[in-house]
């Protein structure tokens, strides 16, 4: 019998954002293998055995599963948000490359889920509505004159940029070092949003200027955009502002 892996998206939090896909996925499988939290967010069936993690435990993690389901198990490899983005699908990818061969033969799925830039997004208007990039600010797996050179590019391109892993306890100097960076580059008046725990029940958005974001709003659960030159506010009576990015453009500045 030969196994199968499954690297489930589980979407932001809200459990209407759980695509019927990865329902699924989580109905058929024999095993669950995810970091403790986002693992507590799928409904338990009996018969079905869980492995929680801990949150950096990514490698071991997909190894782990990996081992499972090459003994012909059906497993599932809990990503929260979409797997693909920053992620355990490419944990997993990165695991079968360097592993025994006969991993090469499992059946592997990736169930894509609604990533944390759609949701923060969505909630705001439309900040995504033209040219963007997505970056991680965690220097745990790259050099930090790196992030910083691709974030001066990013802004010097005109693009919009959404920033996972914005600062964690471990990492507490690097969102203010990259706010200062993309000051000298865009202007104070620029739209910045901050998401956090979007579609959970301690859901937080804000909306600033670059000038005025505040590191220390930031936690772990927290995702910012960072509009471009064209992104802009629609005032509302009684009602929060719109952002958006319109989806023409003449020239940026760049
Ligand atoms: N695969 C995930 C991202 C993993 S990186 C996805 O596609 O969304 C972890 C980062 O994602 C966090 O530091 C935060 O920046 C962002 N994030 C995840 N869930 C979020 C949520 N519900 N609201 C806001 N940001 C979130």
């Amino acid at each position: 019998m030969s196994g199968h892996l499954s690297v489930v998206g589980l979407g932001p939090g809200d459990a209407r954002w759980l695509t019927p896909e990865a329902d699924q996925a989580f109905a058929q499988a024999h095993a669950l293998y995810g970091y403790g939290p986002y693992l507590d967010r799928v409904p338990s069936r009996p018969g079905q055995a869980r492995y929680p993690s801990e949150n950096r435990e990514e490698a071991a993690r997909a190894a782990a599963a990996l081992r499972h389901a090459a003994q012909g198990a059906r497993v599932a490899l809990v990503s929260g948000g979409d797997p693909g983005v920053f992620a355990m699908a490419a944990a997993a990818c990165a695991e079968i490359e360097k592993g025994p061969e006969a991993w090469r033969t499992l059946d592997v799925a990736v169930v894509p889920g609604i990533t944390a830039m759609l949701a923060v997004s969505a909630r705001v208007g439309a900040p995504l509505g033209h040219d963007f990039c997505a970056l991680s600010l965690s220097d745990n797996l790259k050099p930090w004159d790196l992030i910083l050179r691709r974030l001066a590019a990013a802004a010097d391109a005109g693009f919009v940029i959404a920033i996972y892993n914005p600062i964690s306890r471990a990492r507490d100097w690097q969102l203010a070092a990259a706010f200062e960076e993309l000051r000298r580059r865009l202007g104070a008046s620029t739209p910045v949003v901050f998401g956090r725990a979007v579609g959970r029940a301690d859901e937080k958005v804000a909306i600033t200027t670059l000038a005025a974001a505040d590191p220390n709003t930031a936690d772990m659960a927290t995702l910012i955009i960072v509009g471009s030159s064209e992104t802009r506010l629609i005032a509302r009576p009684g009602r929060s502002p719109l952002v958006y990015t319109p989806r023409a453009v003449e020239s940026v500045r760049v």
